[in-house]
């Protein structure tokens, strides 16, 4: 993150370096991060040495905690900013300075950003005006985006007079009423409540599909990102620290963050003892056991600290025999369809399980037991 530290800039001709290719990512790449970088302050790079490829009509996340750098990607996509190094690039031609104006994206924000003095149709016809299009033209093209943010009715309201998740609507439709090749997102939803943003979620999922243009989407809620997108790009201090499909990232993360961020992970603490490809045997820790797991990390090397990662939903008791852990149980919490153990091991190490009630074949452990835990190799993996 210090520029003092850099790299040099690589040289323009070098290929792009590896991604976890999806396999549904067979579209053409329609806009193309090369090396970007950006800094605010010039000591701290916020958008550190980006590379990323938005593939045509795609959903495509940006996941990740606050500060690391989403916004800052969209607004460099969107025009609103430039890159202090790298280029931007869409259908191969360098955008890096083109204004926002002449890019073919509609841009909607957490806050809807409306005019509060005109009306709806006003709002919604406002991008129409800019670019001077015929009045009769501009009316079907209001009435087209009216009705695919479910708005008809509305026309003549203020903004004033509507709900959150209508004001939200009305931003969707100013948007898209020219109809631009991407839409580009940030956090539209966070305004509103858990139950309103679920059913949001569902109507930009169909007016995604319905469109077939590419959206590009910054949001820190895991589950809306997986629910939502086709590829999510998981970021973490101004890089993209794995992109994939939502399950790949959440059965296969290439990282500690990515396994932590997604979704709960236990993480065994141990040495790396052996490996073949993919395949690889940890020595944990704490109980001194040997484990075989998943490792796509090709860093990691015998001899190396590694952990081995266990979501809770794949640690299971063990049947009499089989190789196994030992942990306290700490705690038991019934959720209903599911119930949790919150584990402990001999010096320390906190595990979480859960399972389906009734599927234990046993009286759920109590707090104070001692349990034997099977960890599935096909189900862990070893990050580094
Ligand atoms: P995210 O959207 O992931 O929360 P941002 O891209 O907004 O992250 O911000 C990344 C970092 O850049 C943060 O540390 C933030 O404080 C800083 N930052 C963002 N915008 C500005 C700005 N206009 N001026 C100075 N610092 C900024
Ligand atoms: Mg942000």
């Amino acid at each position: 993150m210090n520029l003092q530290t850099l790299r040099p800039l690589p040289k323009a001709d070098m290929p792009p370096p590896p991604t976890v290719e999806s396999d549904t990512a067979n579209a053409p790449v329609l806009v193309r991060f090369e090396q970007v970088h950006k800094t605010y302050d010039e000591r701290s790079w916020v958008v550190d040495d980006l590379h990323l490829d938005i593939r045509q009509g795609e959903f495509l996340s940006l996941l990740g905690p606050s500060g690391s750098g989403k916004t800052t990607t969209l607004m460099m996509l969107a025009g609103f900013d430039a890159p202090d190094r790298g280029r931007i690039l869409m259908d191969g031609n360098d955008i890096s300075k083109l204004p926002a104006y002449k890019r073919d994206m509609g841009v909607v924000f957490q806050s809807y950003a409306l005019f509060p003095h005109m009306s709806v149709a006003q709002n919604v016809a406002f991008p129409l005006n800019l670019r001077k299009v015929s009045a009769a033209e501009s009316r079907s093209r209001v009435q087209e985006a009216l009705a695919l943010a479910r708005l008809e009715g509305f026309e003549d309201r203020r903004p004033g007079q509507l709900s959150g998740g209508q004001q939200q609507r009305v931003a969707l439709a100013r948007a898209l009423v020219y109809r631009p090749r991407i839409l580009l997102m940030d956090e539209p939803l966070g305004a509103l409540d858990k139950a309103l943003r679920e059913h949001m979620q569902l109507e930009l999922k169909a007016i995604h599909k319905q469109l077939g243009i590419t959206f590009v989407y910054v949001t820190h809620d895991q589950d809306e990102a997986m629910t939502l997108s086709d590829r999510v790009a998981v970021f973490n201090e101004g890089k993209i620290a794995q992109i994939d499909r939502p399950e790949t990232l959440y059965s296969r993360p290439a990282t500690r963050f990515v396994a932590n961020f997604l979704g709960e992970t236990n993480l065994l603490e141990g040495t790396l003892v052996s490996r073949s490809g993919s395949q690889a045997q940890i020595r944990l820790e704490e109980s001194g056991t040997l484990h075989e797991a998943h490792c796509s990390d090709e860093h990691l090397a015998v001899g190396d600290g590694a952990a081995l990662a266990i979501r809770p939903e794949n640690l299971r008791l063990a049947a009499p025999g089989e190789p196994a852990i030992s942990a306290f149980v700490i705690d038991s919490i019934f959720h209903g369809a599911h119930c949790k153990l919150r584990l402990r091991m001999d010096r320390g190490t906190e595990l979480a399980m859960t399972y389906n009630p009734g599927s234990l074949g046993r009286a759920a452990p109590l707090p104070g037991e001692k349990v034997a835990l099977a960890l599935p190799s096909s189900q862990a993996m070893i990050l580094r």
